[in-house]
């Protein structure tokens, strides 16, 4: 019995022995195929990514660093309106069609706002500000969920991450995307050619894709596209959200439309943008020789009914001849070719206008307005060529004559019918004699008055062209300049003495701003303002010596503070010095 039990017992151990090794050895095998297919797929993502990007990833570095560091964050600017975010190891589920922000080891957010994050969002992903379709924001998970998750294909490029605005529309690619594309990229010097642009708004390539294009050498990519490409996309690295320094224009969201408040951008900006642009298309700028006018002209609506009539005019009133284009008859080179050595372009309100951004330096934009839009009102392209350095002319012309209109109340409400209205709303509306302001985007009185077609009365514009264009046609080429502020004035001392019992004298003087000695300036003149200490009011003076004393108001044993700053060509203003405290 004992011996049985012994060879029992024998038996049984063995046996265990024996299954606990084969499970061992199952477990090896299984981790060993485990292992190999997770080499495999992470050498088919590897492949992935590479090809994606022509550049070489170390897959498995890139996802040790996700897991054990995380993403990382870190932002400028303080509001969401301002804010452009640089991101280490952001990642995209196509799926939940989020970006999500993997807490790790090494993570940062700066700023980290807690919930304000949401209020109402992180950024804007456009350049248009504070706009709500536009807000990016990110979904968070620690880095542990990778592990219940498909395995990631990373995207090695530096990537700008941005929604463009509405691409199918030309004023809005050069405001709301290139410019400030361009103007981004010029801020972070790790986004360059080599850069990945990413459009995220949704949209198909659009009409103008070759343009944004022409700021990398990897064909962006689309939010269409990301879902090809896998279900997890993690960034390298990316910044996300565009500058809106370059923008001049509000579209009316929530006041009516105008210049915006702080134009923070100069011709200057424009001119460096648009010769870049035009390098990377081949073509140079210069004159040909030939001075010509240029007609824009639309095809499919908002039209002018006697072109040929409007080009004999123009040619014969300027003595130059004058060339129709239109965005479907012309290549966007052909037009920047011709609209970069044109002495006067000619168009009506419409996106097409941008291109004046392309006009030479003293070039003269004319901007037509259908019956009853007032041109005060529509202002984006008067902006830009208004721009200090842009030096453009501009001019607008309306057309007054209700008969030479021709209005569509019939076409869908898109393009400007009425038909939906309510009868005494549609009655109202062909009455008025002008579009009272209105906010973006729908406004039926604005739609139906912005696509009619107009006969343009050739005596009228003549003269319009005429009252605001003083200088003589061909105009003399502008050169660039740029404008040169002065320092401030140096060495300022003040004298005082005191004639009598109510009069004194104080004399002031100062030296010119260190700046000047180097820079020829037609007219120098300073500005002096006198305070008797502690009265709010002031007493300006604008001097062009160097020196003056001062006799009128001034009485004797009081302390007067003294504030002295130069000015270039009369409104060239430089800093004011420090206040200096004189005592008659
Ligand atoms: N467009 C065009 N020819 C036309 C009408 C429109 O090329 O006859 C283009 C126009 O330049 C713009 C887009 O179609 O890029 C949308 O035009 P819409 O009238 O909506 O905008 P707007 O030009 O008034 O900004």
């Amino acid at each position: 019995m004992y011996k049985l039990s012994c060879k029992m017992s024998i038996a049984i151990i063995f046996n265990a022995l024996l299954v606990s090794i084969l499970a061992a050895v199952l477990w090896k095998y299984v981790k060993l195929w485990e292992h190999a297919i997770s080499l495999e797929e992470e050498l088919m993502l590897s492949q992935q990514s590479q090809e994606l990007s022509q550049v070489k990833i170390d897959y498995h570095a890139a996802l040790q660093a996700l897991k054990e560091n995380g993403t990382r964050m870190v932002c400028t600017g303080r509001m969401h309106t301002e804010r452009i975010c640089r991101f280490e190891s952001l990642c995209y589920s196509t799926e939940a069609e989020e970006f999500v922000f993997f807490h790790g080891n090494a993570s940062i957010l700066l700023p980290n706002l807690g919930s304000r994050r949401f209020q109402p969002a992180l950024l804007d992903l456009s350049s248009v500000e504070d706009h709500t379709a536009q807000y990016f924001n990110f979904a968070e998970l620690p880095v542990a969920a990778l592990k219940f998750m498909q395995k990631p294909v990373f995207v090695p490029d530096v990537a700008l991450i941005m929604n463009r605005f509405n691409p199918d529309n030309l004023m809005h690619i050069f405001h709301d995307d290139l410019l400030p594309i361009y103007y981004t990229m010029q801020q972070f010097p790790d986004l360059n050619e080599d850069s990945r642009l990413v459009f995220m708004e949704g949209w198909s390539e659009g009409l103008h894709f070759e343009l944004y294009k022409l700021f990398s050498n990897k064909q962006p990519l689309l939010r269409e596209q990301l879902k090809s490409l896998g279900n997890l996309l993690c960034f390298t690295k990316s910044y996300i959200g565009l500058s809106k320094m370059t923008t001049w224009y509000q579209y009316g969201f929530i006041q009516p439309q105008g210049p915006k408040a702080n134009i923070l951008v100069s011709g200057n900006e424009i001119r460096q943008f648009t010769q870049s642009l035009m390098e990377k298309m081949n073509i140079t700028s210069g004159s040909s020789g030939e001075e010509y006018i240029v007609l824009f002209s639309r095809t499919i609506n908002r039209l002018i009914l006697n072109e040929a009539e409007l080009i004999l005019g123009l040619a014969q009133e300027f003595q130059m001849k004058t060339i129709a284009v239109s965005l479907d008859e012309y290549s966007f080179g052909d037009l920047v070719r011709l609209i970069s050595r044109a002495s006067m372009l000619v168009s009506m309100h419409g996106s097409q206008l941008v291109m004046a951004l392309f006009l030479p330096r003293g070039a003269v934009v004319v901007e037509l307005f259908p019956y009853a839009v007032n041109p005060e009102h529509y202002t984006p392209y008067k902006t830009l060529a208004s721009l200090p350095s842009m030096d453009l002319q501009y001019v607008a012309w309306q057309n007054t004559k209700e008969e030479n209109t021709i209005t569509y109340p019939d076409k869908p409400w898109e393009q400007g019918g009425i038909a939906h209205l309510d009868r005494s709303e549609q009655e109202r509306i062909i009455k008025s004699k002008e579009v009272p302001r209105h906010l973006c985007c729908r406004n039926p009185e604005w739609l139906f008055r912005i696509y009619q077609d107009t006969v343009v009365d050739i005596p009228s514009l003549k003269t319009t062209i005429h009252q605001s264009v003083k200088s003589k046609l061909p105009l003399r080429k502008i050169k660039a300049r740029s404008l040169i502020y002065p320092g401030k004035v140096r060495d300022s001392m003040c004298q005082a003495s005191v004639q009598s019992a109510s009069e004194a004298k104080l004399s002031v003087s100062w030296q010119v701003p260190w700046n000047l000695r180097y820079l020829k300036v037609k007219e120098v003149n300073y500005e002096v303002w006198i305070q008797e200490q502690g009265e709010n009011t002031y007493m300006p003076f604008i001097l062009p010596h160097q020196n003056y004393t001062f006799v009128e108001n001034i009485k004797p044993f009081t302390t007067y503070l003294v504030w002295i700053r130069c000015i270039f060509n009369k409104n060239l203003l430089g800093p004011f010095a420090e206040a200096m405290a004189c005592n008659t």
